[in-house]
């Protein structure tokens, strides 16, 4: 039997499935998804079986065997790994890079160079060694294996004379390769097998044994295993007591597996299916049609903010799990949305995993060990739960689909929605995609347009709406508030005369206010006000951020940091200003304008703690403030009832972004933001406050008229040759000097245009722009350039654009250039 083995190095040379034996004794470990160490030069690297075959076409003499299996079950399904090649090609990444991303962090191999004693070839050789090497020696014997940087610490100052054992092969180096992160084990108590026996030892117990009789007592009542941390806790005991009665054989203490979960202090409520409103009832049936038929279609669902979307994926996924098939849920990051957690597990309760970067390495692999034992049937998770080792997938849904956190920006640059369309393909599942602002892309292939466009090799979409609310609640109203004009008026505040007088209004009446602050939109820098001098990295094209709690200024690329400035490094004037975090100054502010004001703040500096979001999300539902105030994290999928008001503080900040998307994003986040007041019986109100007020994007948001938006957005996205009617690719070079970095950048856009020009020929149409200095233009001493491609036309572009880099292969190699391609780019950074 022969294996192909994708090996874990990633590079060009390496990336393509090499050949070895399989070994006789392995023959029953060894399955496509297994990994393996193989002999690779001189090392023992881990790799990935992708194919077994009786035969093969090399030359068998020199074809070496699997030295390891790793797992008892391959990690990775033979879909999986049929997903990775189509991944790598599709995005332009190393098999291995994109197998990886699909196996929890904590399976990642970690190499450790271990040593062992060999035998000597003759007897009597050791004589000649050192009392110490001898002492060395007897140690790693005693343990077989001793990894050889502990064998370092233990026998500190002797590395020369270990060196000397191992050169001289008395010590033989093996590499293992371990797991980063092993099972949890507890101990635990198990009742004696013979339960009669219990009352005799009882009694036996003289009375001074008192705890022990308790113990015992215990198990007579509660003869099931439990963990001992939880019975010494019950009993108020210590652990002497239990191991003294563990020793005498009355009882088995034994480490036993647990698993570790994230959610196993809390309990949700559960709930039953609601009965659905008329809108509701049509898409659920389309969708369920499509599940039980097993259609494998994608389904936009465009309903707005309070429509009720979340009941009807619930309902959709029961009757997924009717049939006995699976489900993945897709959120834009989970922490930032508790709330949904909450109604999944309410509604299937332990058939749930969740998927998230919250979570510890070991939660994290403890869930999706739940998912590759079919301990659950529905995962809910952030992007890479598209790849949960299901089976048997019936549904996929990706919740607000049109959130770039779906799109990975590091190798592998995958997009959720191709992926979760390339799997839901293999299965003969359903995809929905649901927003309230569905991208340009999505709607653009539910048109007739994109059937003809052959560059959409993907498929259509059917697009099914709901553009009410639950019970015919109102959208809230949404006044614009013009910025300049309040200055005009003397108000340098930054609340508006109508926004203030909204939220004195709510304080009132104990309504409940949400207020966003998108971070970028306020000052967060260091800036002195007599010269005009701003902090910046020495490293990155970026000014420093202020960070109050350290009295710290920092660069958010490389972590930078120093202390904050007194004076000027430039005039040395004192009137040197540290603008604290945006929302900070706004807390400060409402703390001035209305004294007693309860304020939650949601940013980055309040919510690096685990369970952050959850605490100040409780605290808010229970009414313990009057105002959430916070970034886009405030913005997005929360519903609370006493929420009548909601102001956008600086709703052009997003708008003035160097990026092609910027008026979408506007769109949605304000479209986000409103929809958060006004969900329940109390009607809703939303302030915009704006330095544009007459930029579309903001106009339609007020209007919460979708279509409009989208229509003037597709216009001008065709007019210049943008996505979703041209597709991009992005090409980013970094290095050192720029001069380098300019040529470089010539010769790959000079071999793309050539391209270009053949393919134009032919018909396509295929621009190259660039090389230019990238927006942000150097990170981390680098200096980044970029070449973008816009193309229309059939759509293997990823592979020429591929061949074209392989021209600067030679500066890769010898001055470090790093090259790096984006297929389908959400940011243009
Ligand atoms: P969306 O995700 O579309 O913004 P949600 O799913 O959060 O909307 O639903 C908004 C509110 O309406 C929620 O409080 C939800 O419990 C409620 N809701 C949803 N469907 C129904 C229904 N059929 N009957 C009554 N209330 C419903
Ligand atoms: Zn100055
Ligand atoms: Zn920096």
């Amino acid at each position: 039997m022969y294996a192909k083995v994708i090996v874990d190095v990633p590079a060009r040379q390496t990336n393509r499935a090499f050949d070895y034996i399989v070994p006789e004794s392995l023959r029953d470990w060894i399955a496509v998804g297994s990994r393996v160490g193989v002999p690779f030069g001189p090392r023992v690297v881990q790799g990935f079986v992708v194919e077994l075959q009786p035969d093969t076409d090399q030359n068998k003499e020199k074809l070496k065997p699997i030295a390891h299996a790793l797992d008892l079950t391959p990690p990775l399904t033979p879909e999986l790994v049929k997903l990775g090649r189509w991944i790598s090609r599709t995005y332009l990444c190393h098999e291995v890079t994109a197998l990886q991303a699909m196996i929890p962090g904590a399976l990642k191999a970690k190499y450790e160079r271990h040593v062992r004693v060999t035998e000597p070839a003759e007897e009597g050789a050791v004589s000649f060694l050192l009392p110490r090497q001898q002492e060395i020696l007897q140690y790693v014997k005693e343990r077989d294996s001793v990894e050889l940087e502990s064998l370092m610490e233990k026998f500190g100052g002797d590395g020369p004379l270990i060196r000397q054992l191992i050169e001289e092969g008395r010590l033989s180096e093996v590499q293992l390769i371990k797991d980063r992160m092993s099972t949890k084990k507890a101990l635990t108590v198990f009742p004696p097998d013979d339960l009669e026996r219990l009352d005799g030892w009882i009694r036996e117990l003289s009375a001074r044994a008192a705890k022990q009789k308790e113990v015992l007592e215990h198990l007579r009542l509660h003869p099931e295993p439990v963990k001992l941390t939880d019975l010494l806790a019950k009993l108020n005991i210590s652990a002497s007591t239990v191991k003294g009665l563990a020793d005498r054989g009355w009882l088995r203490l034994e480490e036993v597996e647990v698993m570790r979960d994230p959610y196993g202090s809390r309990t949700f409520k559960p709930t039953d299916p609601l009965p659905l409103t008329a809108e509701q009832e049509k898409v659920f049936s389309r969708i369920q049609g499509a599940v039980v038929g097993r259609e494998k279609r994608v389904f936009l669902l465009h309903g707005v903010t309070g429509s009720g979307k979340t009941e009807v994926y619930l309902q959709s996924i029961q009757s997924c799990l009717d049939m006995g098939r699976e489900a993945i849920v897709l959120v834009p990051e989970i922490s930032l949305t508790p709330q949904m957690v909450e109604r999944f597990k309410g509604r299937f309760g332990e058939r749930v995993a969740v998927l998230h970067s919250r979570l510890s390495h070991g939660e994290r692999y403890d869930e999706w060990r739940k998912i590759m034992r079919k301990q659950v049937q529905v995962v809910i998770g952030a992007r890479s739960a598209i790849f949960a080792p299901f089976t048997s997938i019936g549904l996929i849904i990706i919740d607000e689909e049109h959130e770039t956190t779906y799109k990975q920006e590091e190798s592998p640059k995958y997009h959720a929605r191709e992926v979760a369309a390339a799997r839901a393909s293999y299965h003969g599942a359903a995809v929905v995609l649901g927003s309230a602002t569905p991208s340009l892309e999505s709607m653009y292939r539910t048109t007739p347009e994109a059937m003809d466009d052959p560059s959409e090799d993907r498929a259509a979409y059917e697009l099914l709406s709901m553009p009410s609310r639950v019970e015919g609640r109102p959208l809230p109203a949404v006044q614009i508030v013009d910025m300049r004009e309040e200055l005009k008026q003397g108000n340098r505040s930054m609340f508006s005369r109508g926004l203030y007088k909204a939220i004195e209004d709510r304080l009132h009446k104990k309504e409940q206010v949400v207020l966003l602050l998108n971070r970028r939109g306020y000052a967060t820098f260091v800036m002195c006000r007599t010269c005009g001098y701003v902090a910046e990295c020495p490293h990155c094209d970026i000014s420093l951020t202020y960070h109050q709690s350290s009295h710290t200024i920092r660069c958010h690329y490389c972590g930078y940091a120093e202390r904050e400035l007194s004076t000027c490094p430039e005039c040395e004037s004192s009137h040197i200003r540290h603008f604290g975090t945006g929302t900070q100054r706004v807390e400060e502010e409402l703390g001035k304008l209305f004294p007693g004001i309860r304020v939650i703040r949601m940013d980055v500096d309040t919510t690096t703690e685990k369970g952050s979001h959850e605490k100040w999300l409780t605290l808010f539902k229970n009414r313990q403030a009057d105002v959430l105030l916070g970034t886009q994290m405030v913005a997005k999928g929360l519903d609370f009832p006493h929420v009548t008001l909601v102001g956008a503080l600086a709703a052009d900040s997003v708008l003035n972004l160097p990026d092609f998307r910027a008026a979408e994003r506007t769109f949605q986040l304000l479209t986000q933001v409103a929809g958060r007041a006004g969900r329940h019986e109390l009607p809703g109100e939303v302030f915009v406050q704006t330095y544009t007020p007459e930029h579309y994007s903001i106009l339609t948001a007020a209007r919460h008229d979708y279509t409009a938006f989208m229509r003037k957005e597709m216009m001008l996205r065709k007019f210049h040759h943008y996505p979703p009617f041209h597709r991009l690719i992005l090409i980013t070079l970094t290095h050192e000097q720029v001069p380098l970095l300019l040529r470089s950048g010539e010769v790959l856009a000079n071999r793309l245009r050539e391209i270009g020009n053949d393919r134009n020929r032919s018909g396509g149409e295929l621009e190259v722009l660039g090389p230019v200095a990238s927006p942000i233009s150097r990170i981390k001493d680098r200096y980044r350039f970029q070449c973008m491609i816009k193309y229309r036309g059939e759509a293997d572009i990823a592979a020429l654009v591929q061949q074209a880099a392989s021209v600067l292969d030679e500066t890769v190699k010898q001055q470090k250039l790093t090259v790096s391609i984006d297929v389908d780019p959400q940011l243009l950074m």
